[in-house]
């Protein structure tokens, strides 16, 4: 087994059962992806609308892609016939256009709502006031064609051990409320490269692994 594929399983094995890995291949040539998936992967992560759009029609379709980066309303039509999980939901125009581009698709699409649980202004992500009141409209039925999973967080990037410990034990507070109301709630996207030991520790089920399968971006 090369090691690309030793890679994979690693990341795979630090998960709990049904954890998913999401192979974070942004920036990576096709070329790469491919070998990925002849190792046997197939949940894939990008942040851009172009490029998930060109590697979608490049690659076999029985790849599940995720969007995890921001995502700007005009372009959500682009992804929508195909998208497996939309990680980055963070305001209520998004989710609005996300719902009637599902209903036109004539399917339901599977979201998350992206949480602000880090310190740095430029993370993007709901503030705990924000999700409450998306939650409510998600419960009041405002978006049929969207089917929320569950959760997302990014945390500080920081060296600081117990801040992103904390960070993520809120997002899993927040993860462990929502499922007392939606029993069917079961992701809690969290960790990357730098800290998945810590997101893992604490409740996540979904990890983001960029870099550390594919070595560093330019
Ligand atoms: C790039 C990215 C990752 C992966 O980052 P690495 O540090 O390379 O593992 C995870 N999540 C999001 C939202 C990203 O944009």
């Amino acid at each position: 087994m090369d090691d690309l594929c030793q890679k994979i399983q690693f990341f795979r094995a630090q998960l709990p059962e049904n954890g998913i890995l999401i192979a974070v291949s942004k920036t990576k040539p096709v070329e790469l992806i491919r070998k990925a998936y002849d190792c046997g992967h197939r949940d894939f992560g990008e942040n851009k609308v172009q490029e998930l759009r060109f590697k979608h029609l490049a690659l076999p379709s029985s790849i599940r892609w995720h969007m995890i980066g921001h995502l700007q309303r005009n372009k959500v039509k682009y992804i929508a016939p195909f998208i497996h999980l939309i990680h980055s939901v963070d305001n209520e125009k998004l989710l609005t256009e996300i719902n009637k581009q599902a209903a036109k698709n004539q399917r339901v699409i599977d979201i998350l709502f992206q949480i602000k649980i880090a310190r740095e202004e430029t993370k993007f992500g709901l503030t705990e006031e924000a999700y409450r009141d998306l939650t409510e409209k998600y419960a009041q039925n405002h978006f049929p064609s969207v089917r929320l999973r569950g959760l997302m967080g990014m945390a500080t990037n920081t060296q600081d051990k117990q801040q992103v410990r904390s960070e993520f034990a809120r997002l899993k507070s927040l993860f462990d409320q929502l499922k007392t109301r939606f029993p069917h709630i079961d992701y809690l996207s969290a960790g990357m490269s730098g800290d998945y030991p810590l997101a893992i520790e604490q409740g996540a089920n979904i990890i983001r692994i960029g870099s550390a399968i594919f070595g560093k971006r330019q």
